[in-house]
Order: C-alpha cells, then structure tokens, then sequence
C-alpha cells in the first residue's frame, strides 16, 4: 500500500470556497494534521467531516512531526490543513511535507484559495512575473529589503499583519516613494472584503480608520506601471 499525505487547501475567509475533492479527501483520510483544530473545527462541521483532528502548527517540534510521519508509515491517510488557504505558503506545512517526502512517502495537493492567488487574479497589476516575501523580517533586514523594491523590476508582493500595516504603509512612503502603485487585499473573501488600488500617499490617507483591521496582502508595482 502507498503511504500517502494529502495537502488540502482550505478557505481564506468563505467557507463555501472549498473543492468537491477537497472535501471527500478530509473525510476519507484516516486523520487531519490541523494548524489550529479550534479554528478548522468550523469547516470540518460544516462539511460534517468527522475526521479526528491532530495539531500540527509553528510550535509543533520534530516530536510532534515524526509522530504524525509515524503513523503514516503504519498504514494512516493523512491530510495536512492550515489556518487558511494553502498549506506551505508562508506557515508550517512545508516542514511536515518536506520530512514526508525524505521517508519516500507520496504527497498528494488538492489545490484551492490562496490569499496569494486570490489578489494577484483581482489586482489588475503586473503579475505575469512577481517576487512573493511572504511575511517581512520584523527587524534585521526589513528596511534594506523594502528599500530594495523601489528598483525592482517585477510586482513585489507581500502578507502584513494586521499590527504592522500601517507601520508598513509609513515605510514604504519613506523608502519606496508616496507616488508608488500598491494594491491591498483586505479580508479577501470575507464580509469585508476590500481590494484598493492607488499610490502609497493614497494609502495612507484611505487606510486611517476601521479599515486598518483584518488580514492583509500587498503588491507593490514596479516604478513604471501607472493606473491609468
Ligand atoms: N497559507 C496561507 C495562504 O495560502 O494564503 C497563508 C498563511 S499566512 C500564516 C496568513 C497570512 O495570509 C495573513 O497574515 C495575511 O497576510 C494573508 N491572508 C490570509 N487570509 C487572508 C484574507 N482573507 N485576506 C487577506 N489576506 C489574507
């Protein structure tokens, strides 16, 4: 029998933005390595997928990793969950896949939402070729790297926390210039949801308010492109 870990992309935010196979593959595995059980607890419910759930998250250790490896080199289905969206994008999931793949076991992904895709297919900016940061270092480095967009090429695009996006809006006025193009992805999917295009000077005067909470990605266009 193949020893198998599923991959499975959850919602952002609409929990109606799940595939058919996404949702047969979380109630045919034998377990559900989860990011936070609590959390996917309300998607399990309202699929009524009865899967038993396990944590595996940031914190987990390599204990917690071999254990769920463990029990899929003994005949259990896996299929591994995050927060949201796509497990390996900017959370935990790459290490649990990248120990699965070392003990010859088959990885399977069903694809579905990314908070990534979900703004690049929305923006309307130059995405054909773009560099992704995921998360900006909080400190050593921060600068220098948001400096470095000011000459890039390419769309650079990043998630922010809620606590940082207007940190990261006033530095991006410094070192990158008020008249730069962004475009912000706000509570994709969810009740909120915004999308804002315009400069960085903009953004700092519409983003002052009750809008500066909830989930966030940026893209910060090249200096040429203009909205036009
Ligand atoms: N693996 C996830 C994915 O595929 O998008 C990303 C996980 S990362 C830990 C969480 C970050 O993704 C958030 O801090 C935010 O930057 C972004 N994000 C997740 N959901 C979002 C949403 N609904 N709207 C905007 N950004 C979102």
């Amino acid at each position: 029998m193949k020893m198998k870990l599923f991959i499975v992309a959850t919602p952002i935010g609409n929990l109606e933005d799940i595939t058919f196979r996404a949702v047969q593959t979380l109630k045919d595995v034998d377990f559900i390595a989860a990011e936070d059980t609590r959390q996917s607890k309300k998607l399990l419910d309202r699929y009524d997928i009865e899967t038993k759930m396990t944590s595996f998250h940031a914190q987990s250790g390599d204990a917690k990793t071999l254990q769920i490896i463990d029990r899929i080199k003994a005949g259990e289905t896996c299929a591994l969950i995050s927060d949201a969206g796509t497990p390996g994008i900017s959370d935990p999931g790459f290490r649990l896949t990248r120990a699965a793949t070392k003990q010859g076991i088959t990885i399977v992904p069903i694809p579905g939402p990314s908070a990534l895709t979900t703004l690049i297919s929305a923006a309307g900016f130059p995405t054909d070729k773009f560099t992704f940061h995921g998360f900006l270092p909080h400190k050593k480095g921060r600068q220098t790297l948001i400096k470095s967009f000011t000459e890039a090429a390419q769309s650079q695009i990043v998630y922010e926390s809620v606590h940082r996006f207007p940190k990261l809006l006033k530095e991006l006025q410094e070192h990158v210039g008020g008249q730069r193009m962004i475009c912000v992805g706000r509570e994709l999917t969810k009740m909120h949801e915004e999308i804002w295009r315009g400069s960085v000077d903009q953004a700092v005067a519409h983003f002052n308010k009750d809008n500066t909470k909830g989930e966030f990605v940026l893209i910060i266009a090249p200096e040429s492109f203009t909205i036009a």
